[in-house]
């Protein structure tokens, strides 16, 4: 028996409608925006990411699924969506078309990482990515976009903004950090040692307790944020306020990513620890101009639909169940089986959701069979059905038969589906 590689997970029929549930409705609300989809390769060259992503994230240093391909070109299965969505931007002469350019994506993603709930090898995200307006408002429309798909959702969550500035402010900043940080460098974890050197802002993001309790002191980015940047932060909260948006500020929240500018945000469930953050996004204007194109800003958000599932059950939030069938067609022997199938197709190709016995089951456990599907009908043919060109009906809610005519068959459970 070969298993299932480690950190991934099997969307079993009986739960692949929550998936559908929840993919549905984040297709809906990005039309609801005006979004449109892109999809981008799997794989990517390495190199997109070390670049898009950044050489001092935890993502690029730790978590890539890297390979040499047959042609010996390093490939990384892609670890976020938005590197490949800035290279077909830029690739496919985006750029020079109609701005702003809206879009969103449903992808898996790669992380080589320890798994625990809410945290795999493959996951799935929801992107948006909204490309070419420096405004404020665009910051305040990627978060509108999420927090209505998480209200969509059932899902209550708390929205944690701050600002991370421009690269002269985070000069500052970064400076004011190492000063902070300089006498207690013994007391971090063997990564945050390593983010002392190469970016400091990043030991605003470590997970480790010890690490936790030294960043509460630290300063806060937005002492340190220059006039313009200043300016945004104080619109994007105007924004929010005008669409009625309820936000928290968390001076700590500076995000995984290396080409984050200004603001960034997270939607953060109290419940599953360290996993509780289901969708996080900021504006990063730094991104396309890195991956070689024009200065083009930009803003966007990801959110983990595997953590969108958990905190949905924690939340209780309804899904609605899948259909089941309208109608079961039991028959008695050969040529009722025969009559069974034919009626069967009629319905289906009325758009009738109808079934049939596959099993060569008696009778008796075809009702069962039935009862199980939960259907609302069951249709009994025999030999005397036959000969009267008409089906026994039973509606299974009320227990009562009735007589119904082959030829009225579509009619009959069209209206009554
Ligand atoms: P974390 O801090 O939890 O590691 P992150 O900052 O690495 O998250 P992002 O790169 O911002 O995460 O990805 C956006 C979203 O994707 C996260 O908010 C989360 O919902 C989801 N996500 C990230 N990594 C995983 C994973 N390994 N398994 C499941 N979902 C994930
Ligand atoms: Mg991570």
């Amino acid at each position: 028996m070969i298993n299932i590689p480690k950190g991934t997970k099997d969307v079993l029929p009986a739960e692949s409608y929550k998936w559908q549930f929840v993919e549905r409705v984040a297709r809906e609300v990005a039309a609801s925006f005006n979004v449109k989809e892109i999809r981008t390769p799997t794989f990517e060259a390495t190199e997109l990411f070390q670049r898009g992503v950044g050489n001092t994230t935890d993502i690029v240093n730790k978590e890539m699924y890297t390979f040499l391909d047959k042609g010996n070109r390093s490939m990384t299965l892609k670890p976020e969506g938005t590197a490949g969505v800035g290279r077909a931007f830029i690739e496919n002469g985006l750029q020079g078309g109609v701005l702003p350019l809206k879009m969103f994506y449903i992808t898996p993603a790669f992380r080589y990482e320890r798994p625990q709930a809410g945290r795999l090898r493959e996951f799935h995200q929801f992107g948006v990515e909204l490309f070419g307006a420096k405004g404020a408002e665009m910051d305040a429309e990627a978060i509108m976009i999420a927090n209505t798909l998480l209200k969509k959702l059932g899902i209550s969550v708390s929205l944690k903004l701050n600002s991370i500035g421009c690269p002269e402010c985070r000069k500052r900043y970064n400076e004011a950090l190492k000063a902070f940080f300089a006498p207690h460098i013994e007391a971090l974890c063997y990564d945050c040692k390593t983010r002392f050197e190469k970016n400091p802002l990043r030991l605003l993001d470590c997970k480790e307790e010890a690490c936790k309790k030294i960043n509460a002191a630290a300063p806060s980015i937005l002492e340190y944020l220059c006039e313009d940047c200043a300016q945004h932060f104080e619109k994007v909260k105007e924004y929010l306020e005008i669409a009625g948006v309820e936000y928290e500020i968390d001076e700590r929240i500076v995000r995984g990513l290396d080409y984050y500018t200004r603001t960034v945000f997270e939607f953060v469930a109290s419940g599953i620890g360290a996993q509780g953050t289901v969708c996080a996004g900021g504006r990063y204007d730094g991104l396309i101009e890195e991956l070689g194109g024009k200065s083009v800003p930009a803003v966007g958000f990801a959110a983990g639909l595997e953590r969108l599932l958990i905190v949905m059950e924690q939340c209780g939030a309804e899904i609605p169940q899948p259909k089941t069938p309208t109608v079961y067609f039991a028959g008695m022997d050969e040529q009722s089986r025969k009559q069974c199938f034919r009626l069967c197709t009629q319905l289906r190709a009325a758009g009738v959701l109808a079934e049939i016995d596959q099993m060569e089951r008696s009778i008796k456990a075809q009702f069962k069979y039935a009862d199980k599907l939960g259907v609302q009908y069951v249709a009994v043919i025999g030999e005397s059905e036959l000969a009267d060109g008409a089906m026994n009906v039973k509606n299974m809610a009320t227990g009562e038969s009735e007589k119904v005519a082959f030829e009225a068959a579509v009619e009959y459970f069209s209206k009554n589906q």
